[in-house]
Formats: C-alpha cells, structure tokens, sequence
C-alpha cells in the first residue's frame, strides 16, 4: 500500500518565509509522489498560530493556487507545540503518516525520503535529529546541548538533538490522542507512546528569513516545562538537599555543643548567618518547585481545551 502523507507546519507571523518554504516543502512532496512512495493524495497542511501578520492570507492563496496546499488558523496563538497538535490531530483520520516541520527553512526537506523509506521498513515513529549545529549562533547552540542534557538528567526521556522534525503515523497518532494533559511537550511525548522508531540524520540550517520565536527565556520556559511535565526529579531533588541539609545542621549542632563546652562561643557570627541564608535559599527554591508542579496540576485540572480552529481553507482535509 502506498501512504498517503500529510506534512504539518506551524507557522506564527512568518509571512516573509512561507512564500519562500511553501514550493521547497511542495517541491519534496512532488518528489516523493513520483518515486511511488506516497499517494498522490498527499499534501501540506499549514497551521496558523493565530499570526498577526500576513501569514492567514498567504496560507488561502496557496490553497488556492494548488489543493497540495491547506491550512487551519487557530483562534489566537497558543505557542508552536498546540499548534502542531491542532494539525497532527486535524489530520490523523485522513491520512497513513505525517511528518512535522517547522516552515522557516531550518530543517532539511531532503530528510523526508529517509523517513518515508523508514516508515516502509515498518517504523511508526522517525526522529529528525540534527547532526551538525554550525549555522547557530554560539550561543543558541550551547543553550541547546544545555538544554537536551538537562532534560535527560532530570529523567525526561528525550531524543538528542532532535527538535519537532519527524514522521509519526496515524496509528501513533490514534493512541497519542489519548494523552490529553494540558502541559505539552511533544518530543518528550511520542517517546512515551512507545511503538518502534528510528532516527534520520540531517543537518540543520539558517533561518531563511525573519526572526527566531524562542528567546533564551522562552528556551528555559520550554526546558522547565518539559522536566516538569515529563519527571518528578526535581521534587525528588528537593527532598535528598533537604535531608543532606539536616544531616549537616545536625552535624552543625554536635560542633557547636563541643565549642560551647570549650569555651568558644562568641565567634561564629559570620557562620550562622552563611548558614540561615543557606537554608532559607533552599527553602524559597524548593518552594518555586513545589508551587510550579502545583501550579501545572490546577491547569491540568481545568481540562480547558489545547486549540480552537477558528477557519479553515477551502480545501481543508478530505
Ligand atoms: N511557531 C508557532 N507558534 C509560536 C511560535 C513559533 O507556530 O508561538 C512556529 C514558527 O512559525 C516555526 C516553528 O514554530 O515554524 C519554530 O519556531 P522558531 O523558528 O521561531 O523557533 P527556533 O527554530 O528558533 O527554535
Ligand atoms: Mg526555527
């Protein structure tokens, strides 16, 4: 059987890109139907992250232009990985696979061969990882490497360098449904779903224009969401500090008892003030942690929905 293939691109104000990636991404899915490897009834699903900009507008005349094009528009901006989830569950019940790409030219189209031919090796999951990072800025990739290592210490079970580029099919896709938290983390995600996967080497580009979304705070928000909606580590963290600190207060008292009985009891100023701030630090931070998983429990609890599918293109999936 030859799968149908649905590519979904989220896209947020990026209306000086899409005309540029829209006939690369149509370009590779020419390409694919005429090796056979997809139907011909493949296409691109554009989502629309409740832009500002132009981007709406050029997502409708695409679709009129070819019906390789459509696309949905949420009703506000909800964040790259709820739009991506808008479009893969938008999707799954009309097509065999999809394969997720960010629409700014980052991530090689190319890749998307290795991927399908994988599928057809019978892998239901394949992870796009970058292999090579040049292109980045020092700084963007060093906060990346900080950011993978710190989520896999924290017990997040992510894949290495692997971003939102990869082909899931709607088998995967059908059980993923059934995750329904509110917190996503969509790489850390899929993993968890399980079936058997594979990896695609490729390697990762400039941006073709316009500017990167994730700042270095929305990077830290992203990685401390995805700890936190994947592992209860740092709760766990928080109780071996706060019985290290005891056994050390406890260790505290016994050396202050045995100076008290020397005679040298009014030095020790500058110590029991280190020692206060020290505890007090652990405390407020430790407190952080608590509040923030409490904080994700009473999002989780209002069970509001992930996206709003405010239009639809003409087109939009058959
Ligand atoms: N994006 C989105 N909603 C947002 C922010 C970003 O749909 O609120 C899309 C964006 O258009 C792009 C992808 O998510 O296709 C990745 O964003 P970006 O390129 O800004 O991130 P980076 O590649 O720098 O991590
Ligand atoms: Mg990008």
């Amino acid at each position: 059987m030859i799968p149908k293939l649905v590519i979904v691109v989220p896209c947020y104000c990026e209306e000086k890109v899409i005309p540029i990636t829209a006939p690369l991404f149509k370009e590779e899915l020419d390409l694919l139907k005429e090796k056979g490897l997809i139907s011909e009834d493949s296409r691109i699903l554009f989502v629309d992250d409740g832009s500002t900009d132009n981007t709406w507008h050029i997502i409708e005349e695409l679709s009129q232009q070819s019906d390789n094009y459509s696309g949905i528009r949420l009703s506000r901006n909800r964040g790259h990985q709820n739009a991506l989830l808008a479009g893969l569950m938008e999707v799954r019940s009309v097509c065999d696979i999809t394969i997720s790409i960010d629409c700014d030219g980052q991530d090689d189209v190319t890749a998307m061969e290795q991927m399908v031919l994988a599928y057809k090796q019978g892998y239901e999951v394949v992870y796009g990882v970058r292999s090579k990072r040049k292109k980045d800025t020092f700084l963007k990739r060093i906060t990346a490497e900080l950011f993978y290592k710190l989520l896999l210490a924290m017990g997040a079970e992510v894949v290495f360098n692997h971003a939102d580029y990869r082909l899931v099919s709607s088998v995967v896709l059908n059980e993923f449904a059934g995750f329904e938290e509110v917190n996503l983390f969509l790489r850390g995600m899929f993993p968890l779903v399980g079936f058997s996967s594979s990896k695609v080497y490729y390697e990762r580009r400039e941006r073709i224009a316009g500017e990167s979304h994730y700042s270095l705070s929305k990077m830290f928000g992203l990685a401390f969401d995805g700890i936190t909606s994947l592992s209860v580590k740092p709760i766990r963290i928080i109780t071996v500090m706060g019985l290290s600190v005891a056994f050390l207060s406890f260790a505290m008292l016994i050396y202050s008892l045995i100076r008290y009985f020397m005679g040298a009891t009014i030095t020790g100023w500058a110590s029991t003030v280190t020692i206060i701030c020290f505890v007090s630090g652990i405390h407020l931070i430790s407190l952080g942690v608590i509040g923030e998983y409490i904080g994700k429990i009473y999002m989780e609890t209002k069970r509001r929905p992930r996206y709003i599918i405010s239009r639809k293109t003409d087109n939009a999936l058959d």
